[in-house]
């Protein structure tokens, strides 16, 4: 599979899959039907839609790496965990030789940055060994969010219960989470902004240098279609009215020229430029 990067000026970022699920988009948006659908299938075609109404919802961590040091920004499912998703159940996949085939060895991690707590970007945080969970990266600080880890301290997630066991919990007792705030700076050029509403700590990253700038979403976005209607319920989200308001101030600050938009789970070629459609948005390959 042709590797996908990005330049940002000095920074380069690097698409790493875990897993692709073809799904129709009204799974998660149950607006998203086919007849719905219908009037964005122009844009939608043929990345984001296939003629069967499905799309690849790609699971992938983005790599970012700088000249100062090298960040993952979240880690997908993982392998040997049991989830209630057959695809993501006791996986044995091959991202650990993806990455190292792309020169990042688990050592050379300084820094795992998770958007959100939900099952899909914790997954690699940790690696079984000797019947334990470890943390995969051993080098790394591990951030989360300060009011992400408030809201799941308490709470089970509903698309992966025993993900906060075997992939959280290890990292803290390991001394190597580090809760941070929703606008913190993660290092020269890498700046997390808050994105609320799919998780109440949610986050998305601006990447910037030498004037040029991307964005990774994060889940505030599942797939494209949410740019023509951020309006659109998607049932992952933990506060709806939130989640529209997050969707519709992200479109408008980061409609421009130079944007990168890239989406974390956006299907190849997962990169574009927002531009106005209409009384909306979509994005542009
Ligand atoms: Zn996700």
């Amino acid at each position: 599979m042709a590797v996908e990067t990005w330049r940002i000026g000095e920074i380069t970022i690097t698409k790493v899959v875990d897993v692709v699920n073809m799904v129709p988009p009204g799974l998660l948006i149950m607006e998203a039907t086919a007849e719905n659908l219908a009037p964005l299938a122009h844009w939608l075609k043929p990345h984001f839609l296939d003629d069967d109404g499905n799309a690849p919802l790609s699971i992938h961590t983005f790599v970012v790496s700088t000249p100062e040091t090298t960040v993952l920004v979240d880690t997908c499912i993982g392998n040997d965990k049991p989830r209630m998703i057959p695809d993501w159940n006791m996986r044995q996949g091959r991202f650990l030789e993806d990455l190292a085939s792309m020169g990042v060895e688990r050592e050379a991690v300084d820094t795992v940055l998770c958007t959100h707590l939900h099952v899909d970007h914790v997954g690699w945080n940790t690696m079984i060994v000797d019947d334990r969970w470890v943390p995969t990266f051993p080098r790394a600080d591990y951030l989360f969010g300060r009011a992400e880890w408030a809201f799941w301290e308490d709470e089970v997630d509903p698309f992966g219960k025993e993900a906060k066991g075997d992939s959280i919990l290890p990292i803290f007792e390991a001394g190597m989470a580090v809760l941070v705030e929703s606008d913190h700076r993660v290092a020269p050029g890498i700046q997390l902004i808050p994105t609320p509403g799919h998780t109440p700590g949610h986050v998305s990253v601006v990447i910037e240098s030498a004037g040029e700038r991307a964005v990774i979403t994060g889940d505030m976005m599942h797939h494209p279609v949410q740019m023509a209607r951020p309006d659109w319920k998607d049932i992952a989200d933990v506060d709806s009215a939130q989640a529209e308001l997050t969707r519709l101030a992200f479109l408008q600050r980061f409609c421009d020229d130079h944007t990168l938009v890239l989406g974390t789970h956006f299907a190849t070629p997962t990169g574009g430029r927002i531009v106005r459609d209409g009384d909306a948005y979509r994005l542009a390959v």
